[in-house]
Protein backbone atom coordinates (compact mmCIF):
# COMPACT_ATOMS: atom_id res chain seq x y z
CA UNK A 1 0.00 0.00 0.00
CA UNK A 2 0.80 3.45 -0.92
CA UNK A 3 1.16 6.13 1.86
CA UNK A 4 -2.04 7.44 0.61
CA UNK A 5 -3.36 4.57 0.24
CA UNK A 6 -2.49 4.11 3.92
CA UNK A 7 -4.02 7.45 5.08
CA UNK A 8 -7.09 6.42 3.11
CA UNK A 9 -7.73 3.09 4.93
CA UNK A 10 -6.66 4.85 8.17
CA UNK A 11 -9.19 7.39 8.09
CA UNK A 12 -11.71 4.50 6.49
CA UNK A 13 -12.28 2.62 9.40
CA UNK A 14 -12.40 5.56 11.63
CA UNK A 15 -15.31 7.02 10.54
CA UNK A 16 -16.51 3.56 9.48
CA UNK A 17 -16.70 2.81 13.29
CA UNK A 18 -17.99 6.37 13.78
CA UNK A 19 -20.90 5.02 11.39
CA UNK A 20 -21.25 1.48 12.76
CA UNK A 21 -21.56 2.99 16.78
CA UNK A 22 -23.83 5.78 15.21
CA UNK A 23 -26.21 3.79 13.27
CA UNK A 24 -25.61 -0.10 14.06
CA UNK A 25 -24.23 -0.57 10.77
CA UNK A 26 -21.26 1.23 8.72
CA UNK A 27 -22.28 1.92 4.90
CA UNK A 28 -19.23 2.11 2.05
CA UNK A 29 -21.15 5.71 0.66
CA UNK A 30 -21.10 7.33 4.11
CA UNK A 31 -17.24 6.38 4.99
CA UNK A 32 -16.55 7.38 0.99
CA UNK A 33 -18.06 11.01 1.51
CA UNK A 34 -16.48 11.67 4.69
CA UNK A 35 -12.42 10.50 3.30
CA UNK A 36 -13.03 13.52 1.00
CA UNK A 37 -13.89 15.77 2.82
CA UNK A 38 -10.96 15.02 5.55
CA UNK A 39 -8.43 14.30 2.72
CA UNK A 40 -8.92 15.64 -0.67
CA UNK A 41 -5.81 14.21 -2.14
CA UNK A 42 -7.58 11.06 -1.50
CA UNK A 43 -8.88 11.24 -5.25
CA UNK A 44 -5.44 10.95 -6.64
CA UNK A 45 -5.58 7.03 -6.23
CA UNK A 46 -8.45 6.79 -8.15
CA UNK A 47 -12.35 6.36 -7.13
CA UNK A 48 -12.44 2.46 -7.79
CA UNK A 49 -8.94 2.37 -5.47
CA UNK A 50 -10.73 4.06 -2.67
CA UNK A 51 -14.27 2.28 -2.90
CA UNK A 52 -12.29 -1.19 -2.64
CA UNK A 53 -10.00 0.06 0.25
CA UNK A 54 -13.73 1.60 2.08
CA UNK A 55 -15.55 -2.16 0.95
CA UNK A 56 -12.81 -3.83 2.66
CA UNK A 57 -12.65 -1.53 5.97
CA UNK A 58 -16.40 -1.20 6.23
CA UNK A 59 -16.26 -5.26 6.03
CA UNK A 60 -14.12 -5.89 8.73
CA UNK A 61 -15.89 -3.14 10.82
CA UNK A 62 -19.61 -4.73 10.60
CA UNK A 63 -18.19 -8.25 11.82
CA UNK A 64 -17.05 -6.72 14.85
CA UNK A 65 -18.64 -6.66 18.39
CA UNK A 66 -20.76 -3.29 19.49
CA UNK A 67 -17.87 -3.84 22.50
CA UNK A 68 -15.34 -3.25 20.77
CA UNK A 69 -16.78 -0.94 18.00
CA UNK A 70 -17.13 1.37 20.98
CA UNK A 71 -13.76 0.60 22.99
CA UNK A 72 -12.11 1.66 19.30
CA UNK A 73 -14.44 4.50 18.60
CA UNK A 74 -12.82 6.13 22.02
CA UNK A 75 -9.36 6.33 20.71
CA UNK A 76 -10.12 8.84 17.69
CA UNK A 77 -10.79 12.36 17.97
CA UNK A 78 -13.65 13.98 15.74
CA UNK A 79 -14.13 17.77 15.00
CA UNK A 80 -17.35 19.38 15.06
CA UNK A 81 -18.37 19.39 11.36
CA UNK A 82 -17.18 22.97 10.85
CA UNK A 83 -13.75 22.43 12.64
CA UNK A 84 -13.01 19.78 10.42
CA UNK A 85 -11.76 22.07 7.98
CA UNK A 86 -8.42 20.67 6.65
CA UNK A 87 -5.81 22.35 4.72
CA UNK A 88 -6.92 22.72 1.09
CA UNK A 89 -4.79 21.22 -2.11
CA UNK A 90 -2.42 23.63 -3.85
CA UNK A 91 -4.43 24.59 -6.70
CA UNK A 92 -1.02 25.05 -8.68
CA UNK A 93 0.37 21.40 -7.45
CA UNK A 94 0.09 17.71 -8.76
CA UNK A 95 1.08 14.53 -7.58
CA UNK A 96 4.34 14.99 -9.22
CA UNK A 97 4.64 17.84 -8.00
CA UNK A 98 7.39 17.87 -5.17
CA UNK A 99 6.78 21.11 -2.56
CA UNK A 100 9.81 22.27 -1.06
CA UNK A 101 9.03 24.93 2.43
CA UNK A 102 11.18 26.32 5.01
CA UNK A 103 10.68 27.10 8.46
CA UNK A 104 12.88 30.34 9.30
CA UNK A 105 13.08 30.70 12.82
CA UNK A 106 15.42 33.47 14.68
CA UNK A 107 17.32 31.95 17.59
CA UNK A 108 16.70 34.43 18.91
CA UNK A 109 14.49 32.66 21.44
CA UNK A 110 12.73 29.38 21.79
CA UNK A 111 10.06 28.03 19.52
CA UNK A 112 6.79 30.29 19.90
CA UNK A 113 3.06 28.35 19.66
CA UNK A 114 2.64 31.34 16.99
CA UNK A 115 5.95 29.79 14.80
CA UNK A 116 4.73 26.33 15.41
CA UNK A 117 1.92 26.76 13.43
CA UNK A 118 3.71 28.06 10.24
CA UNK A 119 5.94 25.20 10.73
CA UNK A 120 3.19 22.50 11.35
CA UNK A 121 1.89 24.09 8.00
CA UNK A 122 4.15 23.47 6.31
CA UNK A 123 5.54 20.27 6.94
CA UNK A 124 2.11 19.37 6.23
CA UNK A 125 2.18 20.45 2.64
CA UNK A 126 5.69 19.16 1.95
CA UNK A 127 4.33 15.68 3.44
CA UNK A 128 0.95 15.92 1.12
CA UNK A 129 3.26 16.80 -2.00
CA UNK A 130 6.31 14.72 -1.15
CA UNK A 131 8.61 17.46 -0.98
CA UNK A 132 11.13 18.27 1.84
CA UNK A 133 10.57 20.43 4.80
CA UNK A 134 13.77 22.49 5.56
CA UNK A 135 14.48 24.37 8.54
CA UNK A 136 16.62 27.38 8.20
CA UNK A 137 17.94 29.55 10.82
CA UNK A 138 17.50 33.61 10.40
CA UNK A 139 20.46 34.34 12.73
CA UNK A 140 22.49 37.49 10.92
CA UNK A 141 21.99 40.14 13.43
CA UNK A 142 23.97 39.55 15.90
CA UNK A 143 23.53 42.90 17.63
CA UNK A 144 19.62 43.25 17.97
CA UNK A 145 18.71 39.99 17.25
CA UNK A 146 21.40 37.97 18.97
CA UNK A 147 21.39 34.28 18.86
CA UNK A 148 21.06 32.24 22.09
CA UNK A 149 22.84 29.02 20.93
CA UNK A 150 20.71 26.74 22.75
CA UNK A 151 18.09 27.72 20.87
CA UNK A 152 19.35 26.23 17.67
CA UNK A 153 18.73 22.94 19.26
CA UNK A 154 15.62 23.36 21.00
CA UNK A 155 13.77 24.42 18.37
CA UNK A 156 15.10 21.28 16.05
CA UNK A 157 13.86 19.74 18.95
CA UNK A 158 10.44 21.28 19.68
CA UNK A 159 9.84 20.80 15.69
CA UNK A 160 10.95 17.02 16.02
CA UNK A 161 8.41 16.53 19.08
CA UNK A 162 6.14 18.72 16.68
CA UNK A 163 6.15 15.31 14.30
CA UNK A 164 7.80 17.50 11.67
CA UNK A 165 9.68 15.88 9.10
CA UNK A 166 12.94 17.83 8.47
CA UNK A 167 14.96 17.33 5.61
CA UNK A 168 17.70 19.92 6.32
CA UNK A 169 19.05 22.36 8.56
CA UNK A 170 20.72 25.47 7.46
CA UNK A 171 22.41 28.46 9.13
CA UNK A 172 22.79 31.37 7.64
CA UNK A 173 25.55 32.00 9.77
CA UNK A 174 27.67 29.96 7.73
CA UNK A 175 26.34 31.06 4.53
CA UNK A 176 27.62 34.64 4.62
CA UNK A 177 30.27 33.62 1.24
CA UNK A 178 27.09 32.30 -0.64
CA UNK A 179 25.32 36.15 -0.14
CA UNK A 180 28.89 37.73 -0.69
CA UNK A 181 29.28 36.67 -4.19
CA UNK A 182 25.10 37.01 -5.19
CA UNK A 183 26.34 40.55 -3.76
CA UNK A 184 28.91 40.76 -6.32
CA UNK A 185 27.10 39.71 -9.14
CA UNK A 186 24.60 42.37 -8.38
CA UNK A 187 27.64 44.90 -7.90
CA UNK A 188 29.23 44.29 -11.55
CA UNK A 189 25.63 44.66 -13.15
CA UNK A 190 25.32 48.14 -11.48
CA UNK A 191 22.45 46.94 -9.64
CA UNK A 192 23.45 47.68 -6.20
CA UNK A 193 25.85 50.42 -4.95
CA UNK A 194 27.88 51.19 -2.16
CA UNK A 195 26.12 53.80 0.41
CA UNK A 196 28.56 56.31 2.20
CA UNK A 197 25.71 58.45 3.53
CA UNK A 198 24.63 59.31 6.84
CA UNK A 199 22.52 57.62 8.07
CA UNK A 200 19.91 60.74 8.46
CA UNK A 201 21.07 62.39 4.92
CA UNK A 202 19.86 58.41 3.41
CA UNK A 203 16.42 58.87 5.25
CA UNK A 204 15.95 62.29 3.97
CA UNK A 205 16.55 60.81 0.39
CA UNK A 206 14.31 58.08 1.09
CA UNK A 207 11.78 60.32 2.22
CA UNK A 208 12.09 62.21 -0.65
CA UNK A 209 12.23 60.01 -3.68
CA UNK A 210 16.02 61.60 -4.55
CA UNK A 211 19.17 59.05 -5.40
CA UNK A 212 22.05 59.35 -3.67
CA UNK A 213 25.13 60.47 -4.90
CA UNK A 214 26.43 57.11 -4.19
CA UNK A 215 23.55 55.57 -6.32
CA UNK A 216 25.32 57.04 -9.53
CA UNK A 217 28.98 55.66 -9.01
CA UNK A 218 30.12 53.06 -11.16
CA UNK A 219 30.51 49.71 -10.72
CA UNK A 220 34.26 49.53 -10.54
CA UNK A 221 34.39 52.39 -7.56
CA UNK A 222 31.51 50.29 -5.69
CA UNK A 223 33.07 46.94 -5.81
CA UNK A 224 36.04 48.94 -4.11
CA UNK A 225 33.96 50.67 -1.61
CA UNK A 226 32.26 46.57 -1.17
CA UNK A 227 35.92 45.59 -0.43
CA UNK A 228 35.87 48.36 1.86
CA UNK A 229 32.73 47.55 4.02
CA UNK A 230 35.38 44.66 4.99
CA UNK A 231 38.57 46.12 6.28
CA UNK A 232 38.14 49.75 6.71
CA UNK A 233 34.94 51.76 7.03
CA UNK A 234 33.15 51.53 10.49
CA UNK A 235 29.84 50.43 11.54
CA UNK A 236 27.22 52.77 10.36
CA UNK A 237 29.46 54.09 7.64
CA UNK A 238 28.71 52.61 4.88
CA UNK A 239 25.81 49.88 3.54
CA UNK A 240 25.48 48.17 0.07
CA UNK A 241 21.53 48.78 -1.34
CA UNK A 242 20.00 47.76 -3.82
CA UNK A 243 18.94 49.71 -6.93
CA UNK A 244 14.59 49.28 -6.45
CA UNK A 245 12.82 52.34 -7.33
CA UNK A 246 13.30 55.72 -5.11
CA UNK A 247 9.39 57.20 -6.50
CA UNK A 248 8.04 53.79 -4.72
CA UNK A 249 4.64 54.71 -3.01
CA UNK A 250 6.24 52.82 -0.20
CA UNK A 251 9.31 54.39 1.25
CA UNK A 252 10.91 51.39 2.97
CA UNK A 253 10.94 49.68 -0.18
CA UNK A 254 13.23 52.70 -2.03
CA UNK A 255 16.35 50.93 -2.56
CA UNK A 256 16.74 48.96 0.85
CA UNK A 257 19.58 48.11 2.09
CA UNK A 258 20.94 44.39 1.69
CA UNK A 259 24.26 44.74 3.71
CA UNK A 260 25.26 46.68 6.73
CA UNK A 261 28.79 46.10 8.99
CA UNK A 262 28.01 44.84 12.35
CA UNK A 263 31.09 44.45 15.28
CA UNK A 264 29.89 42.82 17.20
CA UNK A 265 31.11 39.11 18.06
CA UNK A 266 28.44 36.03 16.34
CA UNK A 267 28.00 33.61 19.42
CA UNK A 268 28.44 31.26 16.33
CA UNK A 269 31.05 32.37 13.96
CA UNK A 270 32.60 34.93 16.52
CA UNK A 271 34.35 37.46 14.86
CA UNK A 272 35.01 35.82 11.51
CA UNK A 273 32.46 38.19 9.81
CA UNK A 274 31.33 41.70 10.02
CA UNK A 275 29.27 42.48 6.84
CA UNK A 276 25.76 41.00 7.61
CA UNK A 277 22.89 40.76 5.24
CA UNK A 278 19.50 41.93 5.92
CA UNK A 279 16.62 40.00 6.47
CA UNK A 280 15.20 40.07 2.75
CA UNK A 281 18.49 39.61 0.61
CA UNK A 282 19.20 36.33 2.87
CA UNK A 283 15.94 34.94 2.30
CA UNK A 284 15.48 35.87 -1.05
CA UNK A 285 18.91 33.94 -1.85
CA UNK A 286 17.88 30.83 0.32
CA UNK A 287 14.27 30.64 -0.99
CA UNK A 288 15.75 30.24 -4.61
CA UNK A 289 19.11 27.97 -3.57
CA UNK A 290 17.05 25.69 -1.40
CA UNK A 291 14.36 25.47 -4.35
CA UNK A 292 11.78 26.68 -1.88
CA UNK A 293 8.17 26.74 -4.25
CA UNK A 294 6.04 27.31 -1.05
CA UNK A 295 6.69 29.89 1.03
CA UNK A 296 4.06 29.62 3.96
CA UNK A 297 3.84 33.29 6.02
CA UNK A 298 2.52 35.37 8.64
CA UNK A 299 0.80 38.55 6.53
CA UNK A 300 3.54 40.52 8.37
CA UNK A 301 5.86 39.89 5.44
CA UNK A 302 4.14 41.44 2.41
CA UNK A 303 6.31 44.13 2.17
CA UNK A 304 8.94 41.73 2.35
CA UNK A 305 7.56 39.82 -0.40
CA UNK A 306 7.67 43.24 -2.48
CA UNK A 307 11.18 44.05 -1.70
CA UNK A 308 12.55 40.32 -2.77
CA UNK A 309 10.49 40.88 -5.86
CA UNK A 310 13.61 42.63 -7.05
CA UNK A 311 16.16 39.75 -6.18
CA UNK A 312 14.24 37.82 -8.19
CA UNK A 313 13.92 40.20 -11.57
CA UNK A 314 17.40 40.94 -11.16
CA UNK A 315 18.73 37.22 -11.35
CA UNK A 316 16.15 36.20 -13.94
CA UNK A 317 14.43 33.94 -10.95
CA UNK A 318 10.80 32.31 -10.73
CA UNK A 319 9.36 33.90 -7.77
CA UNK A 320 8.18 31.07 -5.57
CA UNK A 321 4.47 30.31 -4.19
CA UNK A 322 3.30 32.73 -1.42
CA UNK A 323 0.67 31.17 1.01
CA UNK A 324 -0.10 33.87 3.36
CA UNK A 325 -1.97 32.97 6.78
CA UNK A 326 -3.07 34.73 9.86
CA UNK A 327 -0.82 34.65 12.85
CA UNK A 328 -1.73 32.63 15.75
CA UNK A 329 -1.77 34.84 18.50
CA UNK A 330 -1.67 34.25 22.45
CA UNK A 331 -3.40 36.29 25.32
CA UNK A 332 -1.94 37.35 28.65
CA UNK A 333 1.15 38.80 29.74
CA UNK A 334 3.53 36.33 28.11
CA UNK A 335 2.39 36.45 24.68
CA UNK A 336 5.14 38.07 22.94
CA UNK A 337 8.80 36.97 22.94
CA UNK A 338 10.12 39.84 24.51
CA UNK A 339 7.71 39.15 27.64
CA UNK A 340 9.05 35.75 27.91
CA UNK A 341 12.42 36.81 28.35
CA UNK A 342 11.65 39.71 30.69
CA UNK A 343 9.52 37.12 32.55
CA UNK A 344 12.72 34.13 32.76
CA UNK A 345 14.70 37.51 34.32
CA UNK A 346 12.92 38.30 36.71
CA UNK A 347 12.35 34.70 38.06
CA UNK A 348 8.76 34.95 37.17
CA UNK A 349 9.22 32.08 34.79
CA UNK A 350 11.91 29.34 35.79
CA UNK A 351 12.79 29.01 31.86
CA UNK A 352 11.43 28.76 28.33
CA UNK A 353 10.35 25.37 29.37
CA UNK A 354 7.90 26.30 32.25
CA UNK A 355 4.75 25.19 31.56
CA UNK A 356 3.21 28.53 31.52
CA UNK A 357 4.90 29.93 28.70
CA UNK A 358 3.72 29.58 25.06
CA UNK A 359 6.63 28.56 23.77
CA UNK A 360 6.25 24.69 22.27
CA UNK A 361 8.88 23.58 25.22
CA UNK A 362 6.27 24.96 28.03
CA UNK A 363 3.14 23.09 26.51
CA UNK A 364 5.83 20.22 26.98
CA UNK A 365 6.29 21.03 29.94
CA UNK A 366 2.14 20.70 30.56
CA UNK A 367 1.75 17.30 29.40
CA UNK A 368 0.28 18.73 26.08
CA UNK A 369 0.82 15.89 23.02
CA UNK A 370 2.11 16.73 20.17
CA UNK A 371 -0.90 15.38 17.58
CA UNK A 372 -3.52 17.34 19.88
CA UNK A 373 -1.54 20.57 18.54
CA UNK A 374 -0.92 19.96 15.00
CA UNK A 375 -4.83 18.73 14.86
CA UNK A 376 -5.29 22.34 16.33
CA UNK A 377 -3.76 24.10 13.78
CA UNK A 378 -4.43 21.78 10.84
CA UNK A 379 -8.30 22.10 11.78
CA UNK A 380 -7.92 25.87 11.93
CA UNK A 381 -6.92 26.22 8.45
CA UNK A 382 -4.80 28.58 6.44
CA UNK A 383 -7.58 31.69 6.59
CA UNK A 384 -5.97 35.20 6.63
CA UNK A 385 -7.45 36.56 9.94
CA UNK A 386 -5.19 36.37 12.75
CA UNK A 387 -6.46 34.03 15.63
CA UNK A 388 -5.87 33.87 19.18
CA UNK A 389 -4.96 30.46 20.99
CA UNK A 390 -7.93 28.83 21.89
CA UNK A 391 -7.05 26.51 24.90
CA UNK A 392 -10.24 25.08 25.89
CA UNK A 393 -10.28 23.50 22.92
CA UNK A 394 -6.74 22.85 22.54
CA UNK A 395 -6.58 21.26 25.98
CA UNK A 396 -9.85 19.24 24.73
CA UNK A 397 -8.79 17.73 21.47
CA UNK A 398 -5.68 16.84 24.01
CA UNK A 399 -7.38 14.94 26.48
CA UNK A 400 -8.65 12.87 23.92
CA UNK A 401 -5.23 12.15 22.66
CA UNK A 402 -3.86 11.31 26.05
CA UNK A 403 -7.14 9.08 26.86
CA UNK A 404 -6.20 7.60 23.81
CA UNK A 405 -2.91 7.19 24.99
CA UNK A 406 -3.54 5.51 28.15
CA UNK A 407 -6.08 3.46 26.28
CA UNK A 408 -3.46 2.28 24.33
CA UNK A 409 -0.79 1.43 26.85
CA UNK A 410 -3.32 -0.39 29.15
CA UNK A 411 -3.86 -2.49 26.18
CA UNK A 412 -0.16 -3.49 25.83
CA UNK A 413 0.10 -4.11 29.92
ZN1 LIG B 1 24.48 57.47 -0.51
Amino acid sequence: MSDLEERVADIARKFAIKNAVDYGVARSDTVINKIFLELPSAKEIGMVNVRAIVDSVVGDINSMSKDELKKEYKMYTFLEQKQRVGLPDLGWADQNTHVNTRFAPNPSGYLHIGHAKIAILCDEYSKRYKGKFFVRFEDTDPKTKRPIVAAYQSIIDDLEWLGCDIGGVFKQSERLPIYYSFAERLLKDGNAYVCLCAKEEMQENRRAGRGCRCRDADPATNIANWKRMFTDFREGEASLRLKTDMSHPNTSIRDWIMFRIIDDEHPLTGKAYRVWPLYNFASAIDDHEMGINLIIRGKEHEINGLKQAYVYDYFGWELPHIMEVGILKVEGTLAHKSDIIRAIKSGELRGWDDPRAPTVAGFRSRSMSPEAIREYVVGSGIGKNDSYLDVKKLDSINRKYLASKEHRASDSR
